[in-house]
């Protein structure tokens, strides 16, 4: 059986909902979980909920906060400690810079945004979408270990571990090493929605919503049903949405269970970050819209009448 670890982020104290899906696909497997910093007790127990063996708290000076150079240089250490046949992380913003930088330490290979895969336990198969997500490749990693594999949030969806694992917290001292770059302070935005890459719903909004202030029939309905709000890239070119709210490929990639598209034509550059989602539903006064070919749900309509006639509904139905 191969010797896996699982990297985790914490956010404001709780595991990334990513390393849940990663374990939980992992069911079968023996997998060790790796935080840099500390874990709550609560925090433990979920990740061995999902088949977390053992919960390695890797700390030391220089490791409060996230630093490309001091991640990399600690986890490495402990990775290779321990002779860890395969490493899985979240493809979220951190994994996608410290993966690679710690795959160039082993010389080894990276299955990088993976969306789907098999794992036997000697043998990792991926799936993960190339050209802007026009087409799905197989990857499979050879050469040296660790294998290296960060994983799209929200792709393998949450499965359930039917056996828990040990959960077995402990410390393991950190070094650093040199950092040279260093994260100083985190603003964060103001909104207190999930972020874009792991909301389940989102609700984006494209260059018809006309102006910033009408992004508020977006929030009323998100609100209501527990969404988070997108914009395209010509929405937040014009100035009604931060470039934190875009989807695409100069944007976020996301695969909610739920996308709706209000007033967005569906542009290839959209789509390579959204087309994963579960269901797409659209809302465009344009039938021949581009972004009703990717639809499961099509409504052709004006948003502007169409949102709050939606909006009211899911109160009805959710008893808002
Ligand atoms: C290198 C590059 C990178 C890019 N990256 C991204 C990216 O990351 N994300 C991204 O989104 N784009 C990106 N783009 C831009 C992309 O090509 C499109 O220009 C953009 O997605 C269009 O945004 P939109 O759909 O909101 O606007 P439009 O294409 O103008 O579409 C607006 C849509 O709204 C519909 N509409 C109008 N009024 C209403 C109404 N009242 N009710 C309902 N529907 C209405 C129209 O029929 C139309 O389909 C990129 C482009 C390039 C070249």
């Amino acid at each position: 059986m191969a010797n896996v670890l699982v990297f985790t982020e914490l956010h404001d104290g709780h595991v990334k909902p990513v390393t849940l899906e990663i374990l939980g696909k992992l069911a079968g497997q023996s997998a060790d979980v790796a935080v840099i910093g500390d874990i709550a007790a609560d925090q433990v127990a979920e990740l061995a909920k999902y088949g977390a063996q053992n919960v390695h708290k890797i700390k030391g000076s220089n490791l409060d906060k996230y630093s490309p150079e001091g991640y990399s240089n600690a986890l490495g250490d402990f990775i290779k400690s321990k002779s860890y046949d395969y490493v899985f992380a979240g493809a979220t913003s951190m994994g996608k810079d410290l993966l690679p930088r710690l795959a160039t330490k082993f010389d080894a290979g990276l299955a990088s945004d993976v969306v789907n895969f098999t794992f036997d336990g000697g043998s990792f198969a991926g799936t993960r979408p190339l050209f802007a997500g026009k087409c799905l490749a197989k990857v499979e990693v050879t050469g040296p270990k660790p294998h290296f594999v960060s994983i799209r949030p929200n792709a393998l969806g949450m499965t359930a571990n039917p056996s828990a694992g040990a959960g077995a917290a402990s410390d393991v001292a950190g070094n650093a090493g040199e950092i040279r770059a260093a994260i100083k302070e985190i603003i964060k935005a103001a909104s207190t929605k999930v972020d874009l890459t792991e909301a389940n719903i989102i609700v984006t909004g494209g260059r018809a919503m006309k102006n910033a202030e009408n992004f508020k029939i977006l929030n009323d309905m998100a609100d209501v049903i527990g969404a988070t709000v997108g914009a395209s890239r010509a929405a937040v070119d014009s100035g009604f949405a931060p470039h934190a709210m875009q989807v695409g490929q100069t944007g976020k990639t996301v695969a909610p269970s739920l996308y709706i598209a209000c007033g967005v034509s569906g542009a290839i550059q959209h789509l390579a970050g959204m087309r994963t989602s579960k269901v797409i539903v659209a809302i465009n006064t344009d039938p021949d819209a581009p972004i009703f070919t990717k639809a499961d749900y099509g409504i052709v309509g004006d948003l502007f009448t169409i949102v709050p006639i939606l909006t009211e509904e899911f109160k009805k139905l959710l008893g808002k």
